[in-house]
């Protein structure tokens, strides 16, 4: 007698076995049998007949963070069978935080994150309670964010951390895995944490080095003339700190080395094969998204959203923006490809007539160049302008969607 049981579907159980026919009995929420179980009584029996039953998945990179609390069900990903979500990536989790710099955390965030729900946390402990008593459809792996630890503890000034800074960092991710922390992770394009050099990674992912089964995952640093080097920093603080590597959203972005998924691969192949614990995840799709923000001068971002803001609405400040993003290009180098730059979502309702548009269609409209109009929409929008960079091949991606390397 189970509890439930699903019979007549085609299992694939997870283990790498090949897909079967097979019942499946549930007693006390526990996969109590599996097998030709037709003659067994259930208080609840479910008919799989043409079906696959198969076991959760993890959606191993999501910013869902802070909208599953709001919508609690989770609906998105549970109708596409995903029942665990790891949280936190790029740098990018909601915890810990300082209550002086809870706004400036809460702005860097909000182009991934949204303005959902209100922040009533300072800690790990306190997020996960939070999301404990909304009641939560689907399970969270949290990742602490390296944005949120340098901004609690240095701030969002572009600086290097003094050895006091990295010190209480280091504690900071050290609390975070005492309290449940899946991992750590990195977004080193995104301020605060691109201000962060390898050393302070290290110093940071050692922290976690203590703590078994936590990864280090990375958003890399993709600038121009990176795009190996980027991944190959990762792997390297794997190796410099024994911790597990996960390279986020893999990709070839720079148009002067689409087509060299293979090289990238390389990278991680090589560190496999000589024993580490190196894996990627990667879009299924040849465009990624986040806030153009990140698209600005460096500079020009230290301090947080609203510095940058006020900068853009500084004539003198704005011009220098104008020629350094021309000058400097798209992410210190790669061409700036405007008509593959979409204006994805809009906060203010000036912004919004572009959503949808490109930039290029957008510059159109306002009869301005492609990087004035850039900055009039930075503008229009408080800064907080998402963007969605379609600065992929689909070759490339399938290179990486079909990479695959064993250990020895
Ligand atoms: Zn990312």
């Amino acid at each position: 007698m189970f509890d439930t049981l699903i019979c007549n579907g085609t299992l694939v159980d997870g283990t790498g076995a090949g897909a079967r026919q097979a019942d499946l009995g549930i007693r006390n929420e526990v996969i109590a049998d599996i097998g030709d179980l037709g003659d067994a009584t259930a208080d609840r029996t479910i008919d799989a007949t043409g079906q696959v039953v198969a076991p959760g998945f993890i959606d191993i990179h999501t910013h869902s963070d802070l909208t599953l609390l709001a919508e609690p069900h989770g609906l998105s990903k549970i109708l596409q069978g995903v029942t665990t979500e790891v949280t936190g990536n790029c740098g990018y989790s909601p915890f810990p935080i300082s209550p002086e710099r809870t706004e400036t955390l809460r702005e860097t965030l909000s182009s991934v994150f949204g303005d959902a729900v209100p922040w009533t946390w300072q800690d790990l402990e306190g997020y996960r309670q939070a999301a404990t008593e909304i009641g939560l459809a689907i399970n969270i792996a949290p990742l602490v964010g390296h944005s949120a630890v340098r901004g609690m503890v240095v701030g969002f000034e572009d600086r290097p951390a003094t050895a006091d800074e990295i010190r209480a960092m280091n504690y900071q991710v050290d609390q975070a895995m005492a309290q449940g922390a899946f991992g750590f992770s990195t977004g080193l394009t995104l301020p605060p944490s691109a201000y962060g050099d390898t050393a302070e990674i290290v110093a940071l992912t050692e922290a976690m080095a203590r703590w078994p089964g936590r990864i280090y995952t990375s958003h890399i640093r993709c600038w121009s003339g990176y795009h190996i080097t980027g991944v190959q920093e990762a792997v390297d603080i794997g190796l410099a700190t024994g911790v597990p590597v996960q390279v986020a959203h893999m990709a070839v972005n720079d148009p002067r080395h689409w087509g060299e998924a293979d090289t990238v691969i390389e990278v991680c192949e090589d560190a496999v094969k000589s024993g580490h614990d190196v894996t990627f995840d990667v879009y299924p799709y040849d465009a990624s998204s986040s806030g153009f923000s990140q698209c600005m001068p460096t500079w020009a971002q230290s301090g947080g959203p609203a510095a940058l803001l006020s900068r853009i609405r500084t004539p003198a400040t704005r011009l220098q923006i104008r020629d350094d993003m021309l000058e400097e290009g798209l992410f210190r180098g790669w061409p700036w490809l405007w008509d593959r730059l979409l204006v994805s979502t809009t906060h203010t309702e000036a912004a919004k007539p572009y959503e949808g548009l490109t930039i290029q269609e957008a510059a159109h409209e306002m009869n301005l160049e492609p990087v004035d109009a850039a900055l009039t929409l930075m503008d229009l929008d408080d800064a907080r302008l998402t963007i969605i960079f379609f600065y992929r091949t689909e070759e490339d991606m399938c290179a990486f969607l079909t990479a695959l390397f064993q250990s020895r």
